[in-house]
């Protein structure tokens, strides 16, 4: 049975690829419009810091310590005792390390603790 031209639709198959497509493209747009993939990088960066500090806690008690009861003299002296690689920000920022206190910043200020 043909249906005049007037009284035709779309059928369901073509309106779930829409509706699917639609789908699709928010959920890429939307994350990126309301800065969560950036946020993500902050968080994964902050975390990153929080295990230099725990790993420069470790070392400055470890019995492997060259200069015992001091903090590593770079970041690179945790590896490979503490990490595999020298950890590195996410995102374009670089680590300031403080052997002094073990203070570590990344030069990205929203990642800032
Ligand atoms: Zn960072």
């Amino acid at each position: 049975m043909k249906r005049p031209e007037s009284e035709r639709g779309f059928t369901l198959l073509e309106l779930v690829v829409a509706i699917t497509m639609i789908g699709v493209m928010t959920g890429i747009a939307v994350p990126r419009f309301l800065g969560l993939d950036e946020s993500a990088e902050a968080a994964a960066c902050r975390q990153n810091q929080g295990a230099i500090q725990s790993a420069c806690n470790m070392y400055l008690l470890d019995d492997a310590n060259p200069n015992p009861g001091q903090y590593p003299g770079q970041i690179g002296d945790l590896v490979p005792r503490y990490f595999d690689a020298e950890p590195e920000c996410p995102s374009t920022g670089r680590y300031a390390y403080d052997p002094a206190d073990a203070t570590i910043t990344c030069g990205d200020a929203g990642h800032r603790m």
